[in-house]
C-alpha cells in the first residue's frame, strides 16, 4: 500500500517520489547494476512512499573508479580553490531555494515535523555549505625553520596540505540532509572525491540534494551518492580497497565494524558514534530554563539525536520540581504527522527503532524504574512512542547505561555538585555531549573542564553552529566535525625540503 501522505507534497515532488530513483554515479543517474530496488516508508503510516536504486558492492566499485578518475585527471583536480569555493556557495544556495521540498521530503522520509527540517535540518545543511566554501582559500601549510642536526645546510622547509582523494562516507537516517551536508561539503573544500552511501531508512533528500550538486556545477564523478543496505553497500564501501578514507555517522557497533573493514589496508576513518549524554541541572540554576532546556534536550528530534540528552541528573532539592516540570511539558508535546503544521513530534524513523525503543521501555518498568509520563507507544498505525520520564532508576539499569534513542529520559537525583557528580555523569562508554544548568559561573566551568565529553553546553543545550567542531571522546567516535578541526579529516599533510645551498 501506498502511503496517502504522497498527495501532500508539493506536484513536483509527488512527480520525483513516483519515479524510481536511481543512483548517482559519475554524473549520471543509473539503476543498480543487480537492476534490485528497496522500498522506502513513511514512518507516519508504515505505508510505502517510494522504490530507490538498491547499490551494492559492484555499484560501489564503479562509483569508487568514478571518484578516482575525478579526482586523478577530472577538472576537480584542476579547479581553483576560488572556484571550488564558489561552487559550494552555491549549493548552499541552491539548498536555500528548495527549503520548502526538502523540509516535505525530509518529513516524509524520517517523520520530523517538516517545521522543524525548515528551521533546521534544510538551514543548517545550507550554512554548511557557506561555511565549508570559505575554507577552500584557506588552506595553508607553513614554512618551517628548520636545524637539520644530522645534515648540516641551508634548507627552506614548508609543508603542503593535500586532498587525502577518495573518501567512502556513510551516514545515518536522523538527519538525512544535514548528515550528508557535514559529510560532503568539508570533504569537497579540501579537493576530495566522494561516495556517499546514504541510510537505507531516508535516502531520498540526499538523493535530492545529488540534484542539486549537479545543478550548481559540481563536476561528475566528484560526488556519488549510492543508497542500499549497510551489511552489503556500506560494509563494500569501508572494505573497497581505493578508498582512501572512511567517514562513518552512525552506531558504535557499526564503527567497530568499520575500523576493522578498514584495517586491512590501514584506511583513514573517523567516526561519529553513539551517545548517553549526561545533562546536569544545579539547585542555583534558573529553574524554568532548565527544565525547558532539558525538555528540549531529550526530546528534540524524537531523541533521535547521537547528542540527546539522556541523563538527567538534579540536585536532590529540586528535583521533583524538575522532573515535574519536564514529565508536565512532555505530556503537551502534540505527536502527529511530521507533514500538519501543528505536530511538534512525529513517529519514530522505522518499524525496527519503534520496537527497539519499546523493548527499552518494558526492560526499565521490569527493573522498576518509574514513568513519570508517557512510558508506552500511542494506539494506531505508525511509529509513535509517547514522550517518556523514567524516575526510581539505578545506575545498572539498561536504561541508564545503554542509547536508547528515543524520546525517553532517565532521571537521577544527586546530593552535592562533587566528584562524586562527575564521576557518575562519566561512567559512561561514551562521551559525546554534557548540558551543565547552574547560575555559578565557577561551577558552570568547573564541571565542563571535568567531563569528558566532546561538547558541553552550560545553560542551553543542542547549539551547534558550523564554525564549532563536534565529536566524540571514548566510545563515541574519532575525529571532529565541522569547524576547521574537521578539515584535518581529509587533509594528508607533505613537508617539501629544499637544499638551497
Ligand atoms: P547503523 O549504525 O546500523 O547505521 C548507520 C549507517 O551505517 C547506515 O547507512 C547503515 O546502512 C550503515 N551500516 C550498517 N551496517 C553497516 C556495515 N556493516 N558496514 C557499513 N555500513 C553499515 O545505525 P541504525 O541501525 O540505523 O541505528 C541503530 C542505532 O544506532 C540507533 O538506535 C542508535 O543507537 C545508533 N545511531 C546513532 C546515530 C548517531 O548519529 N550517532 C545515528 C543513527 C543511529
Amino acid at each position: 500500500p501506498v502511503s496517502e501522505n504522497i498527495s501532500r507534497l508539493t506536484a513536483h515532488l509527488q512527480g520525483w517520489i513516483g519515479r524510481t530513483r536511481p543512483m548517482l554515479i559519475d554524473g549520471q543517474w543509473v539503476e543498480a547494476a543487480s537492476g534490485k530496488t528497496f522500498q522506502v516508508r513513511d514512518p507516519a503510516t508504515g505505508k510505502i512512499i517510494a522504490n530507490v536504486a538498491e547499490g551494492a558492492a559492484e555499484d560501489i566499485d564503479r562509483a569508487v573508479r568514478a571518484a578516482r578518475k575525478a579526482f586523478e585527471s577530472g577538472p576537480w583536480s584542476r579547479m581553483t580553490p576560488s572556484e571550488r569555493g564558489k561552487l559550494l556557495h552555491r549549493v548552499g544556495d541552491l539548498i536555500l531555494e528548495n527549503l520548502h521540498e526538502l523540509a516535505q521530503l525530509e518529513s516524509i522520509d524520517n517523520g520530523k515535523p517538516a517545521s522543524v527540517a525548515r528551521a533546521a535540518d534544510v538551514p543548517l545543511a545550507a550554512d554548511m555549505f557557506h561555511y565549508m566554501s570559505g575554507w577552500c582559500t584557506k588552506i595553508e601549510g607553513k614554512t618551517i625553520p628548520i636545524s637539520a642536526l644530522a645534515a648540516p645546510g641551508n634548507y627552506f622547509s614548508y609543508t603542503r596540505p593535500e586532498p587525502i582523494g577518495v573518501v567512502g562516507q556513510i551516514i545515518p537516517w536522523n538527519f538525512p540532509l544535514l548528515m550528508a551536508a557535514w559529510k560532503l561539503a568539508p570533504a569537497l573544500a579540501t579537493g576530495c572525491t566522494v561516495v556517499l552511501k546514504v541510510a537505507e531508512e531516508t535516502p531520498l533528500s540526499a538523493l535530492r540534494l545529488g540534484d542539486i550538486l549537479m545543478e550548481a556545477g559540481i563536476p561528475a564523478g566528484v560526488v556519488n551518492i549510492v543508497p542500499g543496505f549497510g551489511e552489503t553497500a556500506g560494509a563494500a564501501l569501508a572494505a573497497h580497497p581505493d578508498v582512501n578514507k572512511v567517514a562513518f555517522t552512525g552506531s558504535t557497533e557499526v564503527g567497530k565494524l568499520i575500523v576493522q573493514a578498514a584495517a586491512r589496508d590501514l584506511k583513514r576513518v573517523s567516526l561519529e558514534l553513539g551517545g548517553k549524554s549526561p545533562n546536569i541541572i544545579l539547585a542555583d540554576a534558573d529553574i524554568d530554563a532548565a527544565i525547558a532546556g532539558s525538555t528540549a534536550a531529550i526530546f528534540f528530534n524524537h531523541g533521535q539525536c547521537c547528542n540527546a540528552g539522556s541523563r538527567l541528573y538534579v540536585q536532590e532539592k529540586v528535583f521533583d520540581r524538575v522532573v515535574e516540570g519536564i514529565a508536565a511539558a512532555a505530556g503537551k508535546i502534540k505527536l502527529g504527522c511530521g507533514l500538519d503544521d501543528d505536530t511538534e513530534m512525529g513517529p519514530l524513523v522505522s518499524d525496527v527503532q519503534f520496537d527497539r525503543v519499546s523493548g527499552f521501555l518494558r526492560s526499565g518498568k521490569e527493573q522498576g524504574a518509574r514513568a513519570l509520563c508517557g512510558g508506552e507507544a500511542l494506539e494506531g498505525a505508525g511509529y509513535y512512542v509517547k514522550p517518556t520520564v523514567l524516575v526510581d532508576t539505578r545506575p545498572d539499569m539498561k536504561v541508564v547505561q545503554e542509547e536508547i534513542f528515543g524520546p525517553v529520559l532517565v532521571a537521577m537525583p544527586f546530593k552535592e555538585a562533587d566528584d562524586r557528580l562527575i564521576a557518575e555523569a562519566n561512567n559512561s562508554i561514551y562521551g559525546l555531549a554534557a548540558g551543565v544548568w547552574t547560575r555559578d559561573v565557577a561551577a558552570a566551568h568547573g564541571i565542563a573542564h571535568k567531563l569528558r565529553a566532546g561538547s558541553v553546553w552550560v545553560n542551553c543545550y543542542h547549539v551547534f553552529d558550523a564554525s564549532l567542531p563536534f565529536g566524540g571522546y571514548k566510545q563515541s567516535g574519532w575525529g571532529r566535525e565541522m569547524g576547521q578541526a574537521v578539515l584535518s579529516n581529509y587533509l594528508e599533510t607533505k613537508a617539501v625540503t629544499t637544499a638551497i645551498g
